[in-house]
């Protein structure tokens, strides 16, 4: 190791930074937020943060009279050599930005959650690979670890009270962040949080109470997974998710999380709801943090209410972590905006999985222009859906897209109009899972996509078969 790691104390201590542009101000900010008396020279200051510690335009050995550190942070090669140099000669530790053969310190790229800092170096070997460490850790911890940490300060001394043997106190504080207590400080419960530990202190335990995590996968591609989520399926000891859920999603999670699928495939009901409300009730009452993970969004179409119902009762605790739904994936990933102010001022979010689920839609409304309709689990429906908008009134010319695999590698999209969509029906091999778009927005498909083959378009296909 080249370089030896430390976090110095700089409450009130003098620091000189020479140089006024943006990497001196970034340096200053950080200094300051640091508590440290920031003195600057430089010829010009460009930031008006700085200006309040400006103290010389040319920089003189006399002004490190008292400093503890130096940084030179001009574009002038030169003067900063004469400032590394200066320093030197007085057992400063100077760090000339960017600079690692002039600097006596190197300063890290951090993850600030104070109090909790991380700080990441590769010596100035490879500055891009301390970023991507750096960007690794932002995702795994949440803001929340600032606050826990700021709790565990604030009980530190009665901890330590409480729980005088240092092997039962690492014990406890083991659990407590892994436990009740840190779940209610990301949900921001504070007082509840404070209640817990108080109790588990008393108690002397502090359980590793389980609880489920409803979390929204999205439709396949996880780059669309929300840092939540994967902190969710990073900490997950078990993953219960559908089958709609992508292999590289799911490759997110711990190596050592249990995965159960359960989810339903198309028609083919695998596990069945009852089944799963039982799994989530006994892996959660073992003490385990169970991820219940669902494609798309667990709210939209994902029974998701149903399954918080069953927790509330039995009086589990849960988050929700939403994703993005296929109506906003599918738009996205076939260039079809949802909303435009020359088409559409509302969008429509329906299902028709079955006869008395079309039968129960308000036709008549639906067929009413200018409005987006994005209609989930319709393959069976198509032309069903066709059919109704049309007997309701809507143009028989308004572009419908139907968007297969969304987002996936194999994503197809198929333009065609809604008086063809009988015809797409039958003729189209449309597959699951997939959304149909109907709407004049869907026509944008034809000039805006942007992901994976050009859409197909119905009619023209139909005329050469
Ligand atoms: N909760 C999910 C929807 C579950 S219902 C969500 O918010 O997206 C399942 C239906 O969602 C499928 O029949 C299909 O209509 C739609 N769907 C899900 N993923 C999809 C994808 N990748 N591409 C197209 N449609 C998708």
């Amino acid at each position: 190791m080249r370089y030896f790691p430390l976090f110095a104390d700089l409450q009130g201590r003098r620091v000189l930074v020479v140089g006024g542009g943006e990497v001196a101000e970034r340096k200053v900010r950080l200094l300051r937020d640091a508590g440290a008396s920031v003195a600057v020279v430089a010829r010009e200051v460009r930031a008006e943060s700085l200006a309040p510690h400006w103290i010389a335009r040319e920089f003189d050995e006399s002004q490190l009279d008292g400093a503890t550190l130096v940084v030179a942070a001009t574009d002038d090669p030169a003067l900063n050599e004469r400032v590394a140099t200066t320093a030197r000669a007085r057992h400063l530790l100077c760090n000339v930005v960017d600079d690692a053969e002039r600097s006596s310190f190197i300063v890290p790229a951090i993850v600030d959650r104070s109090p909790l800092v991380i700080a990441i170096s590769s010596g100035g070997a490879a500055p891009v690979l301390a970023r991507l460490a750096r960007e690794r850790i932002e995702t795994l911890f949440d803001e929340s670890v600032g606050a826990l940490a700021k709790l565990l300060q604030a009980w530190r001394a009665r901890i330590k009270g409480a729980l005088p043997d240092v092997t039962e106190r690492r014990r406890f504080y083991e659990r407590l962040v892994r436990g009740r207590v840190a779940d209610l400080v990301r949900r921001r419960q504070g007082d509840a949080a404070e209640a817990e530990l108080e109790r588990s202190l008393v108690a002397g335990d502090a359980p590793a109470r389980g609880s489920v995590v409803l979390v929204g996968a999205g439709p396949g591609d996880p780059g669309l997974l929300t840092l939540r989520a994967v902190r969710a399926l990073q900490e997950a000891d078990v993953i219960l998710h559908d089958r709609l859920v992508s292999e590289q999603v799911l490759a997110l999670a711990r190596r050592d999380a249990t995965r159960v699928p359960v989810g339903k495939a198309a028609r083919a009901h695998s596990v069945n709801q009852d089944r799963i409300h039982e799994l989530m009730l006994e892996h959660a009452r073992a003490g385990r943090r169970v991820v219940r993970l669902k494609g798309g969004d667990p709210f939209v179409f994902g029974r998701g209410g149903e399954e918080l119902e069953v927790l509330a009762r039995h009086g589990i605790p849960f988050e929700v972590v939403p994703g993005i739904t296929a109506a906003l994936a599918c738009g996205a990933y076939a260039g079809v905006p949802l909303t435009h102010r020359d088409y559409a001022q509302s969008l429509r979010i329906i299902t028709a999985h079955c006869g008395d689920s079309a039968a129960a839609l308000d036709w008549a409304s639906l067929a009413q222009p200018r409005q987006t309709l994005a209609l989930y689990m319709g393959v069976a429906a198509l032309g069903t859906v066709g059919e109704q908008l049309l007997a309701h009134g809507r143009d028989p010319g308004t572009p419908v897209a139907v968007i297969e695999n969304g987002s996936r590698p194999d994503q197809r999209v198929t333009l065609a109009t809604l008086d063809s969509l009988d015809d797409l029906a039958r003729c189209g091999d449309i597959q699951s899972p997939a959304l149909l778009i109907v709407g004049e927005v869907a026509a944008l498909a034809h000039s805006l996509h942007w992901f994976g083959e050009p859409p197909r378009h119905w009619q023209v296909l139909r005329r050469v078969a």
